[in-house]
């Protein structure tokens, strides 16, 4: 079975890089509670995203991905 979780591309739209960042984020207009997106982001990608969320005024977070091997199952 493929976990989705584990297909780690960038979300960049048309980059097809292995992702190392995970930002996510919120829309205050249409995300209430605790509900959040997540993008993931290669290298060259994370601060075009985080600008692009940044002019919005998006709350966002950013965390390294941990490889999937670490992952506690
Ligand atoms: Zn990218």
């Amino acid at each position: 079975m493929t976990d989705p979780a584990e297909r780690r591309t960038c979300s960049r739209a048309g980059c097809r890089r292995v992702a190392t960042t995970a930002i996510e984020w919120r829309n205050p207009r249409i995300h209430t509670g605790k509900r959040f997106k997540t993008w993931l982001a290669c290298e060259e990608h994370v601060p075009v995203l985080r600008e692009f969320l940044a002019a919005r005024a998006f709350p966002l977070e950013i965390r390294p991905l941990t490889p999937p091997t670490e992952r506690v199952r």
